[in-house]
Protein backbone atom coordinates (compact mmCIF):
# COMPACT_ATOMS: atom_id res chain seq x y z
CA UNK A 1 0.00 0.00 0.00
CA UNK A 2 1.25 3.73 -0.30
CA UNK A 3 0.59 6.09 2.18
CA UNK A 4 0.06 9.97 2.14
CA UNK A 5 1.29 12.36 4.35
CA UNK A 6 -2.01 14.68 5.36
CA UNK A 7 -0.37 17.98 6.81
CA UNK A 8 -0.32 17.16 10.56
CA UNK A 9 1.74 14.53 10.20
CA UNK A 10 -0.80 11.64 9.75
CA UNK A 11 -0.41 8.92 7.59
CA UNK A 12 -3.26 7.68 4.86
CA UNK A 13 -3.55 4.74 2.62
CA UNK A 14 -3.76 6.26 -1.02
CA UNK A 15 -6.73 3.73 -1.37
CA UNK A 16 -9.69 2.77 0.59
CA UNK A 17 -12.95 1.04 0.13
CA UNK A 18 -16.31 3.28 0.22
CA UNK A 19 -19.25 2.10 1.54
CA UNK A 20 -21.86 4.80 0.10
CA UNK A 21 -25.36 3.53 -1.11
CA UNK A 22 -24.32 -0.11 0.42
CA UNK A 23 -27.44 -1.14 2.93
CA UNK A 24 -26.70 -2.53 6.19
CA UNK A 25 -27.89 -5.66 5.19
CA UNK A 26 -25.19 -6.29 2.84
CA UNK A 27 -22.42 -3.88 4.55
CA UNK A 28 -21.06 -6.15 7.04
CA UNK A 29 -20.10 -8.97 4.48
CA UNK A 30 -19.11 -6.10 2.01
CA UNK A 31 -16.56 -5.28 4.96
CA UNK A 32 -15.25 -8.32 5.49
CA UNK A 33 -14.99 -9.00 2.05
CA UNK A 34 -12.59 -6.04 1.59
CA UNK A 35 -11.04 -6.07 4.26
CA UNK A 36 -10.13 -10.10 3.31
CA UNK A 37 -8.90 -8.56 0.33
CA UNK A 38 -6.50 -6.46 1.97
CA UNK A 39 -7.95 -2.82 2.13
CA UNK A 40 -7.20 -1.39 5.94
CA UNK A 41 -9.21 2.05 4.85
CA UNK A 42 -12.72 2.22 4.79
CA UNK A 43 -15.04 5.12 4.11
CA UNK A 44 -18.78 5.61 5.72
CA UNK A 45 -20.77 8.05 6.97
CA UNK A 46 -23.47 9.39 9.40
CA UNK A 47 -25.73 9.86 6.16
CA UNK A 48 -24.76 6.03 4.87
CA UNK A 49 -26.54 4.83 7.82
CA UNK A 50 -24.03 1.68 7.96
CA UNK A 51 -21.73 2.59 10.58
CA UNK A 52 -22.53 0.28 12.84
CA UNK A 53 -22.05 -2.59 10.09
CA UNK A 54 -18.53 -1.26 9.20
CA UNK A 55 -17.75 -1.46 13.10
CA UNK A 56 -19.51 -5.35 13.24
CA UNK A 57 -16.83 -6.38 10.20
CA UNK A 58 -14.36 -4.55 11.69
CA UNK A 59 -14.74 -6.20 15.15
CA UNK A 60 -15.18 -9.63 14.19
CA UNK A 61 -11.60 -9.32 11.64
CA UNK A 62 -9.50 -9.21 14.42
CA UNK A 63 -7.69 -6.77 12.56
CA UNK A 64 -5.49 -4.05 15.13
CA UNK A 65 -7.29 -0.91 15.28
CA UNK A 66 -3.78 0.85 14.71
CA UNK A 67 -3.89 -1.08 11.32
CA UNK A 68 -6.93 0.59 9.71
CA UNK A 69 -7.84 3.76 8.95
CA UNK A 70 -11.74 5.16 9.40
CA UNK A 71 -12.95 7.75 7.91
CA UNK A 72 -16.57 9.08 8.99
CA UNK A 73 -18.48 12.33 8.21
CA UNK A 74 -20.50 14.57 9.91
CA UNK A 75 -24.50 14.86 7.86
CA UNK A 76 -25.86 18.41 7.86
CA UNK A 77 -28.72 17.78 10.78
CA UNK A 78 -25.85 17.45 12.90
CA UNK A 79 -24.15 20.35 11.96
CA UNK A 80 -23.02 22.87 14.69
CA UNK A 81 -21.17 22.45 18.04
CA UNK A 82 -23.00 20.34 20.01
CA UNK A 83 -24.56 18.62 17.99
CA UNK A 84 -21.19 17.07 15.98
CA UNK A 85 -20.40 16.78 19.24
CA UNK A 86 -23.11 14.33 20.18
CA UNK A 87 -23.29 12.54 16.78
CA UNK A 88 -19.29 11.86 16.53
CA UNK A 89 -20.15 10.28 20.00
CA UNK A 90 -23.02 8.02 18.31
CA UNK A 91 -20.46 7.21 15.35
CA UNK A 92 -17.94 6.28 17.88
CA UNK A 93 -20.36 3.95 19.73
CA UNK A 94 -21.48 2.34 16.11
CA UNK A 95 -18.10 2.03 14.61
CA UNK A 96 -17.15 0.25 17.82
CA UNK A 97 -14.01 1.93 18.33
CA UNK A 98 -12.62 5.04 20.37
CA UNK A 99 -11.13 7.23 17.80
CA UNK A 100 -12.09 7.84 14.30
CA UNK A 101 -9.13 8.28 11.56
CA UNK A 102 -10.46 11.15 9.56
CA UNK A 103 -13.29 13.50 10.50
CA UNK A 104 -14.99 14.81 7.58
CA UNK A 105 -17.89 17.56 7.45
CA UNK A 106 -19.99 15.53 4.52
CA UNK A 107 -21.60 19.12 3.41
CA UNK A 108 -20.67 22.59 3.42
CA UNK A 109 -24.47 23.59 4.66
CA UNK A 110 -25.72 24.69 8.14
CA UNK A 111 -23.24 25.24 11.14
CA UNK A 112 -19.86 24.48 10.02
CA UNK A 113 -18.15 26.98 11.91
CA UNK A 114 -19.76 25.57 15.25
CA UNK A 115 -18.99 21.94 13.53
CA UNK A 116 -15.52 22.91 13.16
CA UNK A 117 -14.68 24.34 16.43
CA UNK A 118 -16.63 20.86 17.84
CA UNK A 119 -13.87 19.10 15.70
CA UNK A 120 -10.79 21.49 16.62
CA UNK A 121 -11.57 20.27 20.32
CA UNK A 122 -12.35 16.27 19.17
CA UNK A 123 -8.72 16.26 17.71
CA UNK A 124 -7.06 18.06 20.62
CA UNK A 125 -8.92 15.46 23.11
CA UNK A 126 -7.46 12.21 20.79
CA UNK A 127 -11.02 11.27 19.59
CA UNK A 128 -10.21 11.64 16.31
CA UNK A 129 -6.58 12.01 14.40
CA UNK A 130 -7.15 14.18 11.33
CA UNK A 131 -10.21 16.68 10.63
CA UNK A 132 -11.51 17.74 7.03
CA UNK A 133 -14.43 18.71 4.53
CA UNK A 134 -15.90 17.38 2.24
CA UNK A 135 -17.81 18.78 -1.07
CA UNK A 136 -16.16 22.60 -0.04
CA UNK A 137 -16.07 24.42 -3.17
CA UNK A 138 -12.62 26.52 -3.66
CA UNK A 139 -14.42 29.78 -2.27
CA UNK A 140 -16.09 27.67 0.96
CA UNK A 141 -12.87 26.18 1.67
CA UNK A 142 -10.73 29.10 1.64
CA UNK A 143 -13.04 30.88 4.29
CA UNK A 144 -12.94 27.89 6.27
CA UNK A 145 -8.84 28.07 6.25
CA UNK A 146 -8.39 31.74 6.41
CA UNK A 147 -11.05 31.83 9.52
CA UNK A 148 -10.23 29.27 11.97
CA UNK A 149 -7.34 27.76 13.86
CA UNK A 150 -6.53 24.27 12.38
CA UNK A 151 -6.62 23.74 8.36
CA UNK A 152 -8.64 20.86 7.15
CA UNK A 153 -6.13 17.86 6.38
CA UNK A 154 -8.46 16.57 3.67
CA UNK A 155 -11.11 17.76 0.74
CA UNK A 156 -13.31 14.94 -0.35
CA UNK A 157 -14.95 16.13 -3.53
CA UNK A 158 -16.27 14.35 -7.21
CA UNK A 159 -13.18 13.41 -8.80
CA UNK A 160 -13.07 11.37 -11.83
CA UNK A 161 -11.94 11.61 -15.47
CA UNK A 162 -14.72 13.47 -16.61
CA UNK A 163 -14.58 15.66 -13.55
CA UNK A 164 -10.41 16.07 -12.85
CA UNK A 165 -10.88 18.91 -10.25
CA UNK A 166 -7.23 20.40 -11.57
CA UNK A 167 -7.68 24.00 -10.64
CA UNK A 168 -9.09 22.84 -7.29
CA UNK A 169 -6.00 20.57 -6.83
CA UNK A 170 -3.83 23.02 -7.23
CA UNK A 171 -5.39 25.13 -4.88
CA UNK A 172 -5.85 22.36 -2.05
CA UNK A 173 -2.44 21.85 -2.54
CA UNK A 174 -1.38 25.46 -1.68
CA UNK A 175 -3.30 25.20 1.38
CA UNK A 176 -1.59 22.00 2.61
CA UNK A 177 -4.94 20.18 2.16
CA UNK A 178 -4.92 16.63 0.51
CA UNK A 179 -7.83 15.95 -2.40
CA UNK A 180 -9.53 12.89 -2.11
CA UNK A 181 -11.82 11.42 -4.52
CA UNK A 182 -15.55 10.39 -4.11
CA UNK A 183 -16.82 8.56 -7.40
CA UNK A 184 -13.49 7.52 -8.53
CA UNK A 185 -15.30 6.07 -11.35
CA UNK A 186 -18.20 8.77 -11.60
CA UNK A 187 -20.43 5.42 -10.63
CA UNK A 188 -19.96 4.16 -13.98
CA UNK A 189 -22.08 7.51 -15.71
CA UNK A 190 -20.81 8.82 -19.29
CA UNK A 191 -19.95 4.72 -19.72
CA UNK A 192 -16.91 4.91 -17.91
CA UNK A 193 -16.43 1.52 -18.00
CA UNK A 194 -17.09 1.24 -21.96
CA UNK A 195 -14.26 4.60 -22.56
CA UNK A 196 -12.61 3.64 -25.46
CA UNK A 197 -9.26 5.38 -24.15
CA UNK A 198 -9.25 4.12 -21.17
CA UNK A 199 -9.25 0.34 -22.48
CA UNK A 200 -6.51 0.74 -24.71
CA UNK A 201 -4.59 2.01 -21.78
CA UNK A 202 -5.57 -0.79 -20.06
CA UNK A 203 -4.76 -3.28 -22.98
CA UNK A 204 -1.47 -2.50 -22.87
CA UNK A 205 -0.91 -3.23 -19.55
CA UNK A 206 -3.25 -6.74 -19.41
CA UNK A 207 -5.55 -3.92 -16.84
CA UNK A 208 -9.32 -2.97 -16.88
CA UNK A 209 -10.73 0.43 -17.06
CA UNK A 210 -11.23 0.73 -13.35
CA UNK A 211 -7.21 -0.28 -12.72
CA UNK A 212 -6.70 2.44 -15.32
CA UNK A 213 -8.70 5.22 -13.47
CA UNK A 214 -7.17 4.23 -9.86
CA UNK A 215 -3.55 3.98 -11.06
CA UNK A 216 -4.08 7.60 -13.07
CA UNK A 217 -5.56 8.98 -9.57
CA UNK A 218 -3.39 7.68 -7.39
CA UNK A 219 -0.35 8.76 -9.69
CA UNK A 220 -1.64 12.33 -9.78
CA UNK A 221 -1.54 12.20 -5.93
CA UNK A 222 -5.18 11.85 -5.39
CA UNK A 223 -6.69 9.47 -2.75
CA UNK A 224 -9.05 6.99 -4.13
CA UNK A 225 -11.98 4.78 -2.21
CA UNK A 226 -13.93 3.27 -5.07
CA UNK A 227 -16.96 0.87 -3.61
CA UNK A 228 -17.98 -2.51 -5.24
CA UNK A 229 -20.31 -4.90 -3.57
CA UNK A 230 -18.56 -7.75 -5.35
CA UNK A 231 -15.51 -8.90 -3.91
CA UNK A 232 -13.92 -9.90 -7.61
CA UNK A 233 -14.11 -6.11 -8.26
CA UNK A 234 -12.87 -5.41 -4.74
CA UNK A 235 -9.13 -7.50 -5.46
CA UNK A 236 -9.72 -5.75 -9.28
CA UNK A 237 -9.56 -2.32 -7.39
CA UNK A 238 -6.65 -3.08 -5.57
CA UNK A 239 -4.23 -4.34 -7.82
CA UNK A 240 -3.36 -1.24 -8.87
CA UNK A 241 0.35 -0.98 -7.11
CA UNK A 242 1.97 -3.19 -10.18
CA UNK A 243 2.11 -0.70 -12.81
CA UNK A 244 2.87 2.75 -14.05
CA UNK A 245 1.43 5.38 -16.98
CA UNK A 246 3.42 7.37 -19.39
CA UNK A 247 3.35 11.13 -18.86
CA UNK A 248 1.70 10.75 -22.85
CA UNK A 249 -0.94 8.44 -20.72
CA UNK A 250 -1.98 10.57 -18.44
CA UNK A 251 -2.07 13.59 -21.13
CA UNK A 252 -4.65 11.91 -22.87
CA UNK A 253 -6.31 11.18 -19.94
CA UNK A 254 -6.42 14.73 -18.57
CA UNK A 255 -8.13 15.37 -22.34
CA UNK A 256 -11.18 13.16 -21.06
CA UNK A 257 -11.95 16.20 -18.49
CA UNK A 258 -15.42 18.26 -19.05
CA UNK A 259 -14.60 20.28 -15.79
CA UNK A 260 -18.03 20.21 -14.11
CA UNK A 261 -19.82 17.67 -12.37
CA UNK A 262 -21.89 14.85 -13.50
CA UNK A 263 -23.45 14.56 -10.43
CA UNK A 264 -24.94 17.93 -9.05
CA UNK A 265 -23.68 21.54 -8.55
CA UNK A 266 -23.15 22.16 -4.71
CA UNK A 267 -24.02 25.67 -6.08
CA UNK A 268 -27.38 25.30 -7.31
CA UNK A 269 -30.46 26.82 -4.40
CA UNK A 270 -32.19 23.91 -5.80
CA UNK A 271 -29.44 21.44 -4.75
CA UNK A 272 -28.46 23.14 -1.06
CA UNK A 273 -32.56 22.81 -0.58
CA UNK A 274 -32.35 18.78 -1.67
CA UNK A 275 -29.52 18.07 0.51
CA UNK A 276 -30.62 19.78 3.60
CA UNK A 277 -33.61 17.87 3.21
CA UNK A 278 -31.82 14.68 2.83
CA UNK A 279 -32.05 13.12 6.04
P1 LIG B 1 -17.73 4.71 -7.60
O1 LIG B 1 -16.75 4.07 -6.66
O2 LIG B 1 -17.26 5.69 -8.60
O3 LIG B 1 -18.50 3.60 -8.43
C1 LIG B 1 -19.15 2.52 -7.84
C2 LIG B 1 -19.86 1.79 -8.98
O4 LIG B 1 -18.90 1.17 -9.85
C3 LIG B 1 -20.76 0.71 -8.48
O5 LIG B 1 -21.89 0.68 -9.34
C4 LIG B 1 -19.92 -0.56 -8.66
O6 LIG B 1 -20.77 -1.67 -8.91
C5 LIG B 1 -19.12 -0.23 -9.89
N1 LIG B 1 -17.79 -0.85 -9.91
C6 LIG B 1 -16.88 -0.84 -8.91
N2 LIG B 1 -15.73 -1.44 -9.29
C7 LIG B 1 -15.93 -1.87 -10.56
C8 LIG B 1 -15.13 -2.55 -11.48
N3 LIG B 1 -13.88 -2.90 -11.17
N4 LIG B 1 -15.66 -2.84 -12.71
C9 LIG B 1 -16.92 -2.46 -13.04
N5 LIG B 1 -17.73 -1.80 -12.18
C10 LIG B 1 -17.24 -1.50 -10.96
O7 LIG B 1 -18.93 5.40 -6.77
P2 LIG B 1 -19.23 5.81 -5.28
O8 LIG B 1 -19.56 4.64 -4.45
O9 LIG B 1 -20.25 6.89 -5.33
O10 LIG B 1 -17.88 6.48 -4.74
C11 LIG B 1 -16.92 5.80 -3.97
C12 LIG B 1 -17.00 6.21 -2.51
O11 LIG B 1 -16.84 7.62 -2.35
C13 LIG B 1 -18.38 5.96 -1.86
O12 LIG B 1 -18.62 4.60 -1.59
C14 LIG B 1 -18.28 6.82 -0.65
O13 LIG B 1 -17.49 6.21 0.35
C15 LIG B 1 -17.59 8.06 -1.22
N6 LIG B 1 -18.57 9.09 -1.65
C16 LIG B 1 -18.59 10.27 -0.97
C17 LIG B 1 -19.46 11.27 -1.34
C18 LIG B 1 -19.45 12.56 -0.58
O14 LIG B 1 -20.37 13.38 -0.75
N7 LIG B 1 -18.48 12.79 0.25
C19 LIG B 1 -20.34 11.10 -2.41
C20 LIG B 1 -20.29 9.88 -3.11
C21 LIG B 1 -19.39 8.89 -2.72
P3 LIG B 1 -20.86 -2.93 -7.89
O15 LIG B 1 -20.94 -2.40 -6.50
O16 LIG B 1 -22.11 -3.62 -8.35
O17 LIG B 1 -19.61 -3.73 -8.14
Amino acid sequence: MEYIKLNNGVEMPMLGYGVYQISQQECERCVEDALSVGYRSIDTAQAYNNEEAVGRAIAKSGIARRDLFLTTKVWISNAGYEKTKQSVSVSLDKLQTDYIDLLLIHQPFGDVYGSWRAMEELLAAGRVRAIGVSNFQPDRLVDLVLNNKVSPAVNQLETHPFCQQKETQTLLQSYGIQLESWAPFAEGRNQLFNNALLKEIGNKYGKTVGQVVLRWLIERKVVVIPKSVHKERMAENFNVFDFRLSAQEMEKIALLDQGKSLFLDHRDPQTVKWLCHLH
